[in-house]
C-alpha cells in the first residue's frame, strides 16, 4: 500500500476531537499488527464521557521491557474541527501534488509515513526497539500525551513527534499557559463612586502591571527562539455592566509561552508579587487568579544523537516551534525528543489544508531511514 493511499484512508475517518478516536484507532491498531508490532490500547474517558484511546505499538523489545524503546514515532490521531461546507474534508483530493483534506497536514500525513516507514523494514531484525505511539486529543491540550506522562506508559531514548514543519527538524518548542484572573470590585452608582470599588479601575492596574512583567522578562533570553523570550498577552478581558455602575467584577485571560529552561512558576510568581503591591496599596483590591493550564516547553540539546541524525537526513538545521507539541510529554517520559513532519503549519487549521506529495513521499525515506540507523 502506498504512502498516499493509506493517507486516503486516515482522512476518510472522521476524527475530530469531539468525537471518539476508536475508529481511527481500530484502523491503526490493525495496520501495526498486520506488521508485526505489539500493540496496547490505553483507553481514557474525555470530560464529555467519550473513550478515547492512546494506542503504543512496538516491535523488537523483550515482553518483560516493553515500554523501553530505541525510538518512538509519535502522530496525535485527532484533528480540529471542519467546516460543514467544505464537502471533501474527509475525501483526500490531490490538485498539482497538493492533498488537501481535514488533517492531511496535521497530522495523519505523519501518521500515513511512520505506517509506510514501518513496513519498508523487516521488524524481526530490530536489534533495539521502535514504537509507534498514536494519541488522542493533542488538539484539545495535548490531553492523550499528558495520560502517557503520568501513566509512565513507555520510556523511549528518541522520540520523533509528527506535526508540520516542512520536514525541518525542531529540537526546542515553547510551552503554553493559562490563567484566569478575577478582579472584585463592590458596585455603586456612578455618581457616589466612593460608596463602591471598580473593579476596572483595579484590574487595569495589574494590566499595566503585566505589561511591565512582560517588559522585564525580555531580558532573560533564549537565543535559539524568535521572539527570544516569554511572550504574554491579555487576550481577552471583560467588566462591568453598564455606564454608569461602578463595576463589580472584572475578567481577564492571561497568556504566556515560557522558554524551556525558566523556572516553571515565574510568571505566576511576578503575577502573585504584583497583586500583592496592589493590595497593600488599596486594601480593598480583591484578585482570585486560575491557574488553567501550564504546559512546559522542552529542548534537546543541539549535539542530540537524534538531532544530528535528522539534521543530517533532512539536509537542514534543527530549529525552533513556538507552539505547543506532544515533544513535551515525550520529554517528560526520557527521550530526547525532536518535532518533525510534512506540511507546513501555516496551512493547518485551516480549510483546505494540504501536505505536498513530495514531502509527504521525503518524510517516509526520512522516517524509514532512522528507524535502520537508530533500531537496526
Ligand atoms: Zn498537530
Amino acid at each position: 500500500m502506498t504512502v498516499k493511499e493509506t493517507l486516503t484512508e486516515l482522512v476518510a475517518i472522521d476524527s475530530v476531537s469531539a468525537r471518539s478516536n476508536v475508529g481511527m484507532v481500530d484502523y491503526l491498531a490493525h495496520r501495526c499488527q498486520d506488521m508485526g508490532f505489539d500493540v496496547k490500547r490505553l483507553a481514557y474517558t474525555d470530560n464529555n464521557g467519550l473513550e478515547k484511546i492512546n494506542l503504543i505499538a512496538v516491535a523488537g523489545a523483550e515482553p518483560s521491557n516493553a515500554t523501553n524503546v530505541e525510538l518512538a514515532l509519535v502522530g496525535h490521531t485527532d484533528t480540529v474541527p471542519y467546516d460543514p461546507n467544505w464537502e471533501d474534508a474527509l475525501k483526500l483530493t490531490d490538485r498539482d501534488g497538493k492533498l488537501f483534506g481535514r488533517g492531511a497536514c496535521d497530522t495523519k500525513a505523519f501518521i500515513a509515513a511512520t505506517l509506510t516507514a514501518a513496513a519498508a523494514v523487516d521488524l524481526k531484525q530490530l536489534r533495539r526497539p521502535l514504537a509507534l505511539v498514536f494519541t488522542a486529543d493533542e488538539e484539545i491540550g495535548l490531553v492523550g500525551a499528558k495520560q502517557l506522562a503520568k501513566a509512565g506508559a513507555i520510556h523511549p531514548r528518541f522520540a520523533i513527534v509528527g506535526e508540520p514543519t516542512s520536514l525541518q527538524p525542531m529540537r526546542a518548542g515553547k510551552g503554553y499557559c493559562l490563567a484566569e484572573v478575577l478582579i472584585k470590585g463592590r458596585e455603586a452608582h456612578s455618581a457616589y463612586p466612593d460608596l463602591g470599588t471598580s473593579a476596572v479601575f483595579g484590574g487595569a492596574r495589574l494590566v499595566t502591571e503585566i505589561e511591565r512583567i512582560a517588559e522585564q522578562l525580555r531580558s532573560e533570553e533564549h537565543p535559539a527562539f524568535d521572539p527570544p523570550c516569554t511572550t504574554l498577552n491579555v487576550g481577552v478581558i471583560r467588566g462591568g455592566t453598564a455606564k454608569n455602575v461602578v463595576p463589580g467584577e472584572c475578567r481577564f485571560t492571561l497568556e504566556w509561552r515560557p522558554i524551556p529552561g525558566q523556572e516553571p512558576g515565574r510568571v505566576l510568581n511576578l503575577l502573585s508579587s504584583a497583586i500583592e503591591v496592589a493590595k497593600a496599596r488599596d486594601p480593598q483590591f480583591v484578585c482570585e487568579v486560575d491557574a488553567a493550564r501550564a504546559d512546559e516547553g522542552f529542548e534537546t540539546a543541539r549535539d542530540s544523537l537524534l538531532v544530528t541524525l535528522l539534521e543530517e537526513l533532512t539536509g537542514r538545521d534543527a530549529g525552533t516551534v513556538a507552539f505547543g507539541t506532544e515533544a513535551a510529554q515525550m520529554t517528560q517520559l526520557g527521550a530526547e525528543s525532536v518535532v518533525l513532519g510534512p506540511g507546513n503549519i501555516r496551512v493547518a487549521h485551516r480549510t483546505g489544508e494540504f501536505v505536498p506529495a513530495h514531502e509527504l513521499q521525503q518524510c517516509v525515506e526520512i522516517l524509514t531511514n532512522a528507524v535502520r540507523r537508530l533500531c537496526l
